[in-house]
């Protein structure tokens, strides 16, 4: 096994085989389509859909973006939505979060149809998540089973310990690694937890999903472990032009002497997060 998991390279590969299924697509007359919808200035939530209209073009799919003001109102919201819903030429529709505050998220969410909502989010699909049935996997959770795949490591029977239970990271990660083909025993640590190290250093994976940089040092996992960081943290730091560093839940230098292998930040989940929502419109296209 790699001691650096290098997700760019992971996500790669899934957008090289994404790339061969907009190809299959194309010649049966279906052209993938997502509809990306922002509203709102947040230079954070912009800098992401600039990322994923660029990689839907790298992997030959049609986007449609759709910026809107910050003060849209709920109504010309869902209105958009149910337009969208209702063109069979838009295979996907992805909503950026975080909204503004006066606007309702979940409604927002479950106003998308099930089987456009490719990040995974309607609670239709986290329902059949949990069912085992075929849904949308939220990408971030997908990205890291894809990564853990690609390890080789064996996860039947081994203890994963997952920090953070936010609906579109570690509740649903929790959830699909307690199941087959993975089957491994779950904890699922919270804000709560007392005494997190005593998780983390009896489990075999630890994935840190709480958006804290550093929580996770050296000494608190166990030697070999696989290490899986999710976060990204924006941290001051005056030598760069932005004036911050992009820092993980791990701190990464303590970590990698004690892990068998561990992802980077960036370079890690970030790239995988992407290529995961591409792989989901390519299967949204192909149902419909
Ligand atoms: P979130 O909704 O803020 O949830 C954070 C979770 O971490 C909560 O469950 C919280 O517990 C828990 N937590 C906070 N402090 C903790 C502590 N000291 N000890 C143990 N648990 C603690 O965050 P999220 O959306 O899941 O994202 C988590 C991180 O991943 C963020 O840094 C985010 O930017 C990053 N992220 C990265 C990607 C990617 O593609 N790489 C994708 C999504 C998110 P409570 O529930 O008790 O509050």
């Amino acid at each position: 096994m790699e001691k650096i998991i290098d997700g760019k390279a992971i996500a790669e590969k899934v957008r090289s085989e994404v790339k061969e299924q907009v190809k299959s697509l194309n010649a049966l007359g279906i052209n993938p389509c997502l509809a990306v919808i922002l509203v709102g200035n947040d230079p954070a939530s912009a800098v992401y859909v600039a990322s994923k209209t660029k990689a839907l073009q790298e992997v030959g799919m049609t986007d449609r973006t759709f910026k809107l003001a910050e003060d849209t109102t709920q109504q010309a919201l869902e209105d958009l939505l149910d337009d969208l819903n209702g063109d069979d030429s838009v295979h996907g529709i992805l909503v950026q979060f975080p909204l503004p505050a006066h606007l309702d998220s979940q409604r927002i969410t479950d106003k998308i149809l099930p089987q456009k909502d490719v990040d995974g989010f309607h609670i239709q699909n986290a329902g059949a998540l949990v069912c085992e049935k075929d849904s949308f996997i939220p990408c971030t959770p997908l990205g890291i089973l894809r990564l853990l795949q690609e390890t080789g490591m064996e996860t039947a029977g081994k203890h994963a310990c997952i920090i953070g239970r936010s609906h579109f990271v570690g509740r649903p990660l929790s959830i699909l690694l307690s199941q087959k083909p993975w089957d491994c025993t779950v904890t699922l640590c919270h804000s709560a937890t007392k005494n997190l190290s005593f998780f983390t250093k009896t489990a075999d994976i630890v994935i840190a999903a709480c958006g804290r940089a550093g929580l996770v040092t050296g000494d608190m996992i166990k030697t070999d472990a696989v290490v899986i960081d999710v976060g990204i943290n924006r941290v001051p730091d005056a030598s760069k032009k932005s004036g911050y560093a992009l820092k993980g839940d791990v701190d990464f230098e303590s970590a990698a002497k004690v892990a068998s292998a561990i992802t980077p930040v960036p370079g890690g989940v970030g790239p995988m997060t992407i290529a995961m929502l591409m792989f989901n419109v390519a299967k949204a296209a192909g149902r419909g």
